[in-house]
């Protein structure tokens, strides 16, 4: 069981396309189903006409897919509950700090791990210690990764990888998590909406899914993916990373690039066919 699961902010484009016919074909080989998911939690830039094309592009280029279709927002339920198991862990903690006070935090010539973080992305840890029960409406949920490493208890987070870009049998690195994950966001605003990284590995379990196909822009989040599973107890499946298919300057295409959405190349006129070949020659 794989999935293609796109978020619906824009059109999909080239990019998408190869991702959903590498993971449909990816089903076809092994016997088994792709589903659909609708990765929309991000209720600032998601648009139903955006998901309506999704479902329109996909059965353009010949993709099927089992109903009902999961959408994310109506998940909030189910990550909830992964929330508050963190939280009995004590693996979370509610974060208020704004974009503009991680910088500056960063910035800040300190002592510990602080300097040691300047110039990263590396969330500092200034909210780290604070409970649960302090989280305010406009609160950050972030893992705390250090005590989410301690319950492995030396264990070492092992996966599987096929695909051409990262496969074989990997074994997460507890320093680089330390070092260059760090305490990432697993759910803003208000517990229940969940990011990126939860809302995934929650429904990738949820769905049975098996096999996770997606692109190499996606490879760093497999150790964070792999941890959270180890803490939720949810089963481990293997992962496809594929190659990003990129524009004439070698750029990966990004939903700004609606020059090259399926949209409009099927506007132009080019055959579903034809759109297939494209991603495939676009992506050597
Ligand atoms: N929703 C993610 C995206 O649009 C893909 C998530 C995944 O495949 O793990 O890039």
């Amino acid at each position: 069981m794989t999935r293609f699961a796109p978020s619906p902010t824009g059109l999909l484009h080239l990019g998408h396309a190869y991702s959903a016919l590498t993971a449909w074909e990816a089903a076809a080989e092994a016997n088994g189903v792709c589903l659909l998911r609708i990765e929309d939690t991000d209720a600032a830039r998601a648009r139903p006409e955006y998901e309506d094309a999704v479902y329109e592009d996909l059965a353009w280029l010949g993709l099927s897919w089992p109903d009902p279709v999961m959408r994310q927002s109506e998940r909030r339920a189910a990550y909830g509950h992964a929330l508050e198991r963190l939280g009995r862990l004590g693996a979370i903690y509610p974060c208020r700090c704004t974009r503009a006070d991680i910088r500056a935090a960063l910035a800040a010539p300190q002592e510990g791990a602080m300097s040691d973080n300047a110039g990263s992305a590396v969330y500092p840890g200034t909210c780290r210690g604070r409970a649960m029960h302090e989280a305010g409406p406009g609160d950050a949920i972030r893992l705390d990764m250090e005590r989410a490493l301690g319950f492995l208890e030396g264990e070492a987070l092992t996966w599987h990888e096929t695909g051409p870009v990262h496969p074989g049998h990997h074994v997460a690195d507890p320093a680089a998590m330390r070092n260059e994950i760090g305490d990432v966001v697993l759910a803003r605003k208000d517990i229940g909406t969940a990011a990126y990284h939860l809302s995934v590995v929650v429904d990738d379990a949820a769905q049975g899914i098996t096999h996770v196909v997606r692109g190499r822009d996606l490879l760093g989040s497999t150790p964070i993916h792999r941890l959270l599973q180890a803490l939720l107890e949810l089963p481990v499946p293997v992962w496809f990373h594929h190659e990003l298919v990129r524009d004439e300057a070698g750029k990966r295409l990004a939903k700004r690039d609606d020059a090259r959405s399926i949209r409009a190349y099927r506007e132009e006129g080019l055959s579903p066919d034809e759109v297939r070949n494209l991603c495939r020659i676009r992506i050597k």
